[in-house]
Order: structure tokens, then sequence, then C-alpha cells
């Protein structure tokens, strides 16, 4: 009697499926613009998500905690495309309270922060003092002649139109002291 062999497992025919593909040419640009990032394993619902370990665009982040500076590499892209304009404005540090945040919307769809594209930025921090979003922007200035100097920062960011929302104190009560700024989800 011949001994019954184990049936061999058959091999999948397909590798598994990966999630959250790596954006090699982002991560690739990120670094030949000499920013200092780790690439993540995995952040939930971010596509390729990246801790940033330098400034961006010659601006420093940095939040009251001193929380890890979490987002999507494309993201990462467009602050680091935000610098000149911000150095125009005297700008050396802004401080945000959130970036990557796992979170929905008041439309109960997941936030633009859910997939690490937004960031609320609160304060800015120039060589003649910091720039609160609270006090120091005047709602209903509009971009016109003699408005305060945060609104002009505000004008011209919004100006660049590159991004998918841009919130300030003038859209409602929920961003009476930040202004929130994000690309568009995958
Ligand atoms: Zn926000």
């Amino acid at each position: 009697v011949e001994p019954i062999q184990p049936k061999p497992v058959p091999l999948p025919a397909e590798p598994p499926e990966v999630v959250g593909p790596s954006d090699e040419d982002c991560l690739r640009e990120l670094g030949n613009q000499h920013v200092r990032f780790s690439v993540m394993d995995e952040l939930r619902n971010v596509r390729t998500p990246v801790e940033i370990k330098s400034p961006l665009g010659g601006v420093v982040y940095y939040t009251q905690g001193g929380g890890p500076f979490r987002l999507d590499c494309r993201f990462a892209l467009t602050l680091q495309q935000l610098g000149p304009i911000l150095t125009k404005h005297g700008v050396t540090r802004v401080r945000f309270s959130g970036a990557y945040v796992y979170k929905t919307a008041p439309s109960g769809r997941l936030s633009h922060h859910a997939y690490g594209v937004a960031i609320d930025l609160h304060d800015f921090e120039t060589k003649r003092g910091t720039l609160t979003v609270k006090k120091d922007f005047r709602q209903g200035a509009g971009c016109g002649r003699g408005v305060p100097r945060l609104n002009r920062l505000a004008c011209d960011l919004e100006r660049q139109g590159i991004f998918d929302e841009f919130l300030t104190p003038d859209f409602n009560r929920a961003h009476r002291d930040h202004l929130h700024i994000s690309i568009s989800r995958f």
C-alpha cells in the first residue's frame, strides 16, 4: 500500500494585494528637495505617509505639544511649495494644531485630515512678531488694499490656486482661530 502523500497547498495565482501603494515619485521628490523625513509603514487611510523632521519650504511647522508631524507625501510637497510665499511675508515658524487626524467632517464624510492632506494653521511667527489667526485676521476684510498683514498672507496663499479647501474665519465659527488648507483626496 502506497503511503498517502499530503497534497501540496496551491500557491495563490496573484500575489497579495498591496495595501496603500507607496508613491515612489513623491518620496523621491521630497528627498531631492532636501526634506528630512521618514517613511511610515502604515498610517490608516493615508496613501504615502511620512513623518517630517525638518522645515518645509524653509518654514518650521510645530504643535503646542511637540507632537509628530505626519501627513501624506503629496501634501508635504504642497507645503514645500508654500515656502517662498511664507518667507516673503517674513514667516519663519508656523504653529498648527492638526495635520493627519482620523476624523469625519461635519458632512459625515471622512475629513481631508483623515487622508493626511489637510492642516490647521494657527500662528505665524515672523521677525516682526507673531500673527495669530484668532486675533489678527479681520473677518470679511477681503483682499483689497490696506487689509491686515495676516489677511494679506492668507490672500497670497489662496491665490496659488492649489488647494481643494481654503477655509478662514470668514467660513464659519469653527474656523475662527485657524486657516484650514487641504489638497484633493485621492
Ligand atoms: Zn482642518
